[in-house]
């Protein structure tokens, strides 16, 4: 067993807090191994042998998975042929029985050139990939995201406190990379507890909606995931013991809320009001401020008219009440979206009555495993095979590069406007509304309804294995599709006069994802407010600077969401990264502060719009969270990982202006 010592500089020598430095030993004969082989994802576990020999002479271009676009569900092994199969089993036979034999239980950073080979052959060749793979490959010698400077080195004896505002996803990640550049830094926290998103969302049946393998940091690589979409609790469980691991708890102040910022231009800092939550303000001076603000985390209620009259229980999905029993209650839910579409099935066989408020059908993508557990071959893998898991991570963040972008590409002249964008997406309809069909074969009434009227893509897709359809159908469930006029004492009203009455309204409604920065006032250079600034439109370079406002990053801000495509998690830790590349920046050149210049936001966004514009959610038809007010696709990031990679790679000088 390797000393805590060891373990430690193992870990930041691989940059993963969950690096584990040996595998167990293989031990089981050739014809147990042949059925571990059997049921592996081929590409996944030829890389990871490959790395585990020190020898990648095996991994043939013919043997290269083809990569076949995901329409709706992904290919297993990449698209590979039965043949391709065939020979891959075979190497990977050999291969597991070489390692077995060889006693490898452990894997060293790889040279460049097996870096190079191994990505080549994961991903067929596309060169222009690597560099944002590495940073998500341990092995690689050159993995990034590490900050490879130290702030001792670089600014020693200068006060440069950073304010963080957050402490879920973004404020982890950034706290994190903060510390490992030295930088002092106090993370503000206005909940009681860390983890954001997944603290606050503990609505039954809260899960992830997207591979937990393409949803973790990739410097903290869990491995042992009991489930293919982890349960709300498994992530929160995870974005906490990062935390732990990580050595932040400390650094974070619960209870306190970010409420104005004021940058004072003599001194080039910003002065932070906080306020606890038993009402003391608090003023301290920062350096610079790294806003963690979530996008998906102020709730969406309709004012609906008469909402004042009801006298049952309402409770929005992300403020769950869990002191109400729903069991055996009549319960009344408004929204068809991610968050409806988990609370329903959860409710549906619990409730003695269950309405549902639909105003558009959800598009649902075939999930059949979406509750499945991983499975005892991947458990066996991850522990024998040295790194395995670490392997299928990048190859679900590699196939994620594309997506499923093809599907929601407009065509230009395309006729079947507003039901399609182009032939692929309008395949894509067919395809879902077939599985639909099916669903609904013994209540063709719930069909029509059930079949939504806007293009795949153009609102956020879900991952279905059946149980909404499921709880749709039940016996006690009513599907509304009148629109609701107002809500009465006992219930709700629908357009058609119709009173549903119940016990207690779940207000699965969404979010304000557009309202940035919504409950913090940021006065920057000349006295500007930065929602003066935007007017309703928020926009930031990169989704993280604002002109005007220096040393004000933004992680995970205006157009920088990925929906079809790509990972939050490297989003995220791109736009730290960005970040603290710009505070490096700043600390060498022995400047106070760093501020975009107005000209390279416009850019960025006419880039970001142009890509917007041509996919699905950006037709001038289509309406949902992803974008604002005016109507512009303020959310979404259009393009690629691979493209953020490029955007957040350099801090340009000639688009920044350096205040003395
Ligand atoms: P959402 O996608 O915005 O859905 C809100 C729903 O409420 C929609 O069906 C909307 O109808 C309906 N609605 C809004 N205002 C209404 C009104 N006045 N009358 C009737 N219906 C109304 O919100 P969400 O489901 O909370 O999901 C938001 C995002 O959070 C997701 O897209 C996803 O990114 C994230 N999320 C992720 C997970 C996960 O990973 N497990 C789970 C939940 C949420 P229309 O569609 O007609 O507008």
């Amino acid at each position: 067993m390797p000393s805590m010592q060891e373990t430690r500089s193992e870990t930041m020598r691989f940059d993963d807090l969950y690096w584990e430095p040996s595998s167990e030993p293989i031990v089981e004969n050739d014809v147990e191994l042949e059925k571990i082989v059997a049921q592996a994802e081929l590409p996944v576990l030829l890389a990871a042998l490959a790395a585990a020999l020190g020898d990648t002479s095996f991994l043939s271009s013919d043997l290269q998975p083809p990569l076949t676009l995901v329409d709706t569900q992904p290919h297993p092994h990449g698209g590979m042929s039965p043949k391709q199969q065939e020979r891959a089993r075979a190497l990977a036979l050999d291969g597991l029985r070489q390692v077995r034999d060889k006693e490898i239980t452990s894997v060293d950073l790889l040279e460049g050139d097996a870096v190079s080979d191994l990505l080549g052959y994961l991903t067929g060749g596309r060169e222009h990939w690597h560099a944002s793979l590495k940073h998500e490959l341990d092995l690689a010698p050159d993995k990034g995201g590490a900050p490879q400077w130290n702030f001792a080195e670089v600014a020693d004896g200068r006060d440069f406190p950073v304010l963080i505002v957050g402490a879920g996803i973004a404020g982890i990640a950034a706290a994190y990379r903060y510390s490992q550049a030295g930088v002092p830094f106090t993370v503000v926290e206005d909940s009681q507890t860390l983890g954001g998103t997944w603290a606050k969302n503990t609505y039954p049946g809260v899960r992830l909606d997207t591979p937990t393998f393409g949803y973790s940091y990739s410097f903290a690589q869990r491995g042992d995931w009991p489930y293919q979409f982890a349960e709300g609790g498994d992530v929160l469980d995870y974005v906490r013991d990062v935390a732990e691991r990580a050595g932040l708890v400390e650094s974070i102040e619960f209870f306190t809320r970010l409420v104005r910022l004021l940058w004072d231009e003599e001194s080039c800092t910003w002065q932070a009001t906080t306020r606890h939550s038993g009402g003391q303000e608090r003023v301290r001076t920062f350096a610079a401020v790294v806003s963690a603000l979530g996008q998906l985390d102020r709730p969406n209620i309709p004012d609906f008219p008469g909402a004042e009259l009801y006298r049952g229980v309402t409770m929005h999905s992300q403020e769950w009440s869990h002191d109400v029993d729903y069991r055996g209650k009549r319960v009344a839910v408004i929204g068809t979206g991610a968050s409806a579409y988990q609370i329903v099935p959860a409710l549906a066989d619990e409730v003695s009555g269950l309405v549902l408020f639909q105003r558009s059908a959800p598009w649902m993508l075939p999930a059949p495993n979406y509750h499945d557990g991983v499975s005892d071959t991947f458990a066996w893998l991850r522990r024998k095979v040295p790194h395995y898991a670490q392997w299928y991570r990048l190859w679900v963040t590699l196939q994620g590069i594309p997506g499923r972008m093809h599907t929601v590409t407009a065509e230009d002249g395309w006729q079947g406007a507003p039901l399609s964008v182009s032939a692929k997406n309008q395949e894509v309809r067919e395809v879902l509304i077939e599985r639909l069909k099916e669903q609904f074969v013994d209540r063709p009434e719930q069909l029509e309804n059930a079949i939504p009227d806007y293009p795949p893509g153009a609102k956020r897709m879900l991952r279905d294995n059946g149980v909404w359809a499921a709880a749709l159908k039940s016996a006690h469930t009513t599907v509304v599709t009148a629109g609701i006029d107002r809500f009465s004492e006992r219930g709700i009203i629908d357009n058609e006069g119709v009173e549903h009455e119940v016990d207690i309204v779940v207000f699965a409604t969404g979010f304000k994802p557009s309202d940035y920065l919504d409950e913090v006032e940021v006065i920057g250079r000349d006295g500007v407010e930065i929602h003066d600034f935007w007017k309703g439109d928020a926009r930031a370079y990169n989704g993280v600077t604002v002109p005007g406002f220096p040393n004000f990053f933004l992680i995970y801000g205006p157009n920088v969401g990925g929906v079809v495509a790509g990972s939050l998690h490297f989003m995220i830790e791109r736009a730290v990264e960005f970040s603290l590349k710009a505070v490096h920046e700043v600390l060498q050149r022995g400047a106070s502060a760093i501020d975009v210049k107005p000209a390279a936001l416009d850019r960025f966004v006419e880039w970001v719009d142009a890509g917007n514009r041509r996919l699905a959610w950006g037709q001038p038809y289509v309406r949902s969270w992803y974008q604002n007010s005016h109507g512009r696709v303020s959310q979404v990031w259009p393009y690629t990982n691979v493209e953020y990679w490029e955007a957040t790679e350099t801090v340009k000088a000639d688009d920044h202006e350096f205040l003395a």
